[in-house]
C-alpha cells in the first residue's frame, strides 16, 4: 500500500479535529515508517517480522487485516556489551517475542506456554536472548555503539544553551555538577513523558490515577527545556492510558502497564456503578480518561473492575501480584460487602451485576455488546473467546481501574521536519524532539495496537535526517 492508502487510515480513525492540525505530521510519519525500519534493519542486529494481528480499524479506508505491526525477533542481551547490566529488567518476562507471546497468551498460560516452548525458552534461558522492548533496547544501543556514537549514563539535561533565540547546546547535571554540551547542528529532545512531574501530571489529568508505567525520571525535562527556549506545548492532556498492576507496595506508583480486564466475567463500572463501555473495546483507555469538556475533570472515575472467583482462578498473574500487593484485589462474600468495601453505592452495583448476568444467560449484551468481536475483536480479546459470563461466585472480586499512564503524549510543538516551533509558527533553530515528549501527532486514541513505538522511532529518524541535512 502506498503512503495515500496509509494516511488515509490514520484520517479516518483519527479523533475528530485531529486532522487540522496533525495531516502535515501524519503524512510524513507514513512515508519515512518504512524507510526508518529499513534504516534500523541495516544499521542494528533488529529483525522485525510481521505480527499476525489486523489493523485496530481493519474497516476503515486504507485498514488492513494483516501487515502493519511488526515485532523484533529475539537477540542477546550481552549484545549491549558494557551497558548490559544497565539494561532494565522487565516487569514481566520478555523470554518471549511480541508474536510468540499473541500466540501462546503467558500471562495467562505461563505454564502451558513454557511447555510449549520449552526448547526455546531454556536455549534463551540459556544465552540470555529476549524478545520484546529488551530485544528493541538492546539492538538500538549495539547499532549505536557499532557506529560510533557516544553513550553517557547518568547526564541529566537540564535546561538549553541559547544564543540568539537559536539552541546550540544543552546545559547537563551529573554527579552534582553542571557543565554545557554544545551542539554544532542541533539537539534532539527525547526524554520522555512528563508523567513523574505530579505539578505538571495533577494539571493536565486531574482525578484519580492508579499507576505510572514509564520507569521514574520522565520528568518532563524536554518539555521545560523547550519552553525556556520559547516553544509552544500542544496535547498536554493526552497520553497512553491502560490499566495497571502494581508490581511492589515500595515501588509506587510505578507499575506495569497491563489490559487485565479482558475476562469474559469481568466488568468495569464507574463511580456510580453502572457500566459505562463494552470491556474489549479498543481504545478503552481513551474511554476511561473522558473527560468534561467544560471543567476537565474525568467523567467515570473512580472506576473499578467488578468480577468473582473464577476470574482469580483464571488470572495467575492476579494471583501473583496480589499476594504481592495485599489489599490491591478487594475480595469480599458478597456484593454488598464488596459496593462497602469500595464505596460504590450498593443498589446500582447490585443492579448492573444481576444485568450483566442476565445479558450472560442470553447470550446478547444489550447494552454494549460486548459479544460481538467486530473488525476489532481479534487484536483486542483472541476472537472468537466467549466474552459473557456471569459474576456469581465468591469472592467477589473488586480492582481500581483509573488510569495507568505508561507516557503522556503532549508536548512541544514540531513541523514536518520534527524542528520545534514557537507559538507564532516560527522555528526554533537548533532544537528538535522526538517520541511521546513531542506534542506527538497520536494523542490518547490509538489507530493501532503499538501506536508509540513506530512513531516514536521514526519521529527521531526524521530529527536526524534533518539535522544532517541541516548547514552546519
Ligand atoms: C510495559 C510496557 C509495554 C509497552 N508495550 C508497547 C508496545 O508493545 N508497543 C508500543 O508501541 N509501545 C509500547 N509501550 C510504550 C513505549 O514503550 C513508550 O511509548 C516508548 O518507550 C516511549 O519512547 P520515548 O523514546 O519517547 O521515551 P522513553 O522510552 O520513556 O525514553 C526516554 C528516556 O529519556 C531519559 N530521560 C528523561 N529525562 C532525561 C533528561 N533530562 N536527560 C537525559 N535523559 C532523560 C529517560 O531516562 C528515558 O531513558 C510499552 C510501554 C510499557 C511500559
Amino acid at each position: 500500500m502506498d503512503s495515500r492508502g496509509r494516511v488515509s487510515y490514520i484520517r479516518g480513525v483519527a479523533p475528530e479535529g485531529w486532522r487540522e492540525t496533525e495531516d502535515a505530521l501524519w503524512k510524513c510519519f507514513v512515508e519515512e515508517a518504512p524507510n526508518m525500519l529499513s534504516f534500523v534493519e541495516q544499521t542494528t542486529p533488529l529483525r522485525f517480522s510481521l505480527t499476525d494481528q489486523p489493523d485496530a480499524f481493519p474497516e476503515i479506508r486504507g485498514g488492513m487485516q494483516r501487515g502493519r505491526m511488526v515485532s523484533p525477533g529475539a537477540i542477546r542481551r550481552s549484545l549491549a556489551g558494557p551497558y548490559t547490566a544497565a539494561i532494565r529488567p522487565p516487569s514481566l518476562s520478555h523470554l518471549f517475542t511480541y508474536q510468540e507471546a499473541l500466540a501462546l497468551d503467558p500471562s495467562r498460560h505461563p505454564l502451558k506456554a513454557g511447555l510449549r516452548k520449552l526448547p526455546l525458552v531454556a536455549l534463551r534461558w540459556l544465552t540470555g536472548a529476549r524478545g520484546m522492548g529488551t530485544a528493541l533496547v538492546v539492538g538500538l544501543l549495539k547499532g549505536c555503539l557499532d557506529n560510533d556514537c557516544r553513550v553517557r549514563l547518568g547526564v541529566r539535561a537540564v535546561e538549553p544553551v541559547l544564543v540568539g533565540g537559536r539552541v546550540v547546546g544543552l546545559i547537563v547535571e551529573q554527579n552534582g555538577q553542571r557543565r554545557r554540551i554544545f551542539a554544532r547542528r542541533g539537539v534532539v529532545l527525547a526524554s520522555g513523558g512528563f508523567e513523574w512531574d505530579k505539578e505538571l501530571l495533577a494539571k493536565h489529568f486531574p482525578g484519580p490515577i492508579d499507576l505510572l508505567g514509564s520507569p521514574p525520571g520522565n520528568d518532563g525535562d524536554a518539555h521545560k527545556i523547550a519552553s525556556q527556549a520559547g516553544a509552544i506545548l500542544v496535547h498536554m492532556d493526552q497520553a497512553n492510558v491502560t490499566g495497571g498492576i502494581p508490581i511492589r507496595p515500595d515501588m509506587l506508583p510505578f507499575g506495569i502497564s497491563h489490559f487485565f480486564h479482558r475476562e469474559a466475567n469481568a466488568i468495569i463500572v464507574d463511580r456510580n456503578g453502572e457500566r459505562f463501555t463494552n470491556e474489549y473495546r479498543f481504545n478503552l483507555g481513551a474511554v476511561i480518561d473522558e473527560r468534561d469538556p467544560i471543567t476537565n475533570s474525568p467523567l467515570h472515575l473512580p472506576a473499578w473492575l467488578i468480577s468473582d472467583a473464577d476470574f482469580l482462578r483464571g488470572s495467575p498473574i492476579i494471583r501473583y501480584f496480589s499476594a504481592r500487593n495485599p489489599g490491591w484485589v478487594v475480595q469480599e462474600d458478597s456484593i454488598a460487602q464488596l459496593a462497602n468495601a469500595t464505596s460504590l453505592p450498593q443498589d446500582t452495583l447490585q443492579r448492573t451485576i444481576a444485568r450483566f448476568n442476565e445479558f450472560c444467560r442470553d447470550g446478547v449484551d444489550v447494552d454494549f455488546h460486548r459479544e460481538d468481536p467486530g473488525p476489532h475483536g481479534i487484536v483486542i480479546g483472541g476472537g472468537k473467546a466467549v466474552r459473557l459470563k456471569p459474576i456469581h461466585r465468591k469472592p467477589f472480586v473488586a480492582i481500581r481501574f483509573n488510569r495507568t499512564i505508561v507516557s503522556t503524549k503532549g508536548g512541544p510543538r514540531t513541523d514536518a521536519a520534527g524542528r520545534v516551533l514557537r507559538s507564532d509558527g516560527s522555528v526554533i533553530g537548533g532544537l528538535y524532539c522526538a517520541g511521546v515528549a513531542m506534542g506527538n501527532p497520536f494523542g490518547t486514541w490509538a489507530v493501532g495496537p503499538g501506536t508509540t513505538l513506530g512513531p516514536n522511532m521514526t519521529w527521531g529518524y526524521i530529527c536526524a535526517n534533518s539535522i544532517a541535512l541541516s548547514s552546519p
